[in-house]
């Protein structure tokens, strides 16, 4: 492996990453940044405030993915009833799923710690969170924040947002048959979200959507000294 030496894009401090690492935060300064090829970016970072005098247990990291994507992309079975066996075309297709908006954009939240299984519980998350954040309220990201469980960048968010995307559409829409669509990219944002623990699971504070602990993939490094 070629070594690097990657420094804090913030106060040029050497960064203690790996090129195998997706994220490192400066020892020095904290900020954060993603790995990606051989070069360490900063990374823009806030938090969802916690309730007042709720307890945080866990933060965990998601990537806030802002894009925009056409609604005309998205193909609909015709509307069609049992007492009318043709399509009627005279009824209008129902809204459109509405992933969190901000301003005209669109955005879903996308998990970046790992889990035991992408489809179940990372998907799950991002689709419940993204349905009912409303993109406002963010604060200062924690210092304490587990870094060392970030383990997609930004760039596997975007690979991501789409799967998420089709999950949601087919979720609330079963006469979705074809869903192309290119998205334009905006921006990414790392969010910490605070959970509390909850028997097996880590309950988010703000809407009580559970995900198992043991999902969760564990921290790959030793905790900051
Ligand atoms: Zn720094």
């Amino acid at each position: 492996m070629r070594l690097e030496i990657l420094r804090c894009r913030a106060c040029g401090a050497p960064l203690k990453a790996d090129p195998a690492d997706a994220m490192a935060r400066c020892g020095h300064c904290r900020a954060g940044h993603q790995i990606i090829g051989s070069s360490a970016v900063a990374v823009s970072e806030a938090a969802v405030a916690p309730p007042a005098a709720a307890a945080v247990d866990q933060w965990l990291p998601l990537w806030l993915v802002e894009f925009q994507v056409a609604a005309a992309d998205i193909e609909r079975l015709p509307p069609r009833s049992v007492f009318q066996p043709h399509p009627d075309e005279s009824v209008p297709p129902p809204d459109p799923p509405a992933p969190l908006a901000l301003d005209q954009r669109q955005a879903l939240l996308v998990p970046a710690f790992g889990t035991t299984n992408f489809v179940n519980y990372s998907s799950n998350l991002g689709l419940e969170l993204s349905g009912r954040w409303d993109g406002r309220d963010l604060s200062p990201a924690p210092r304490d924040a587990p870094w060392p469980l970030c383990r997609y960048g930004s760039l596997d968010a975007r690979g991501m947002a789409p799967v998420l995307l089709r999950l949601l559409v087919n979720k609330r829409e079963r006469d979705v048959i074809g869903l192309e669509f290119e998205p334009v990219w905006i921006r990414e944002r790392l969010i910490w979200w605070p959970f509390a623990v909850d028997g097996d699971c880590l309950r988010d504070l703000l809407f009580g959507v559970r995900v198992l602990r043991s999902a969760i993939a564990s921290d790959p490094t030793p905790a900051d000294a």
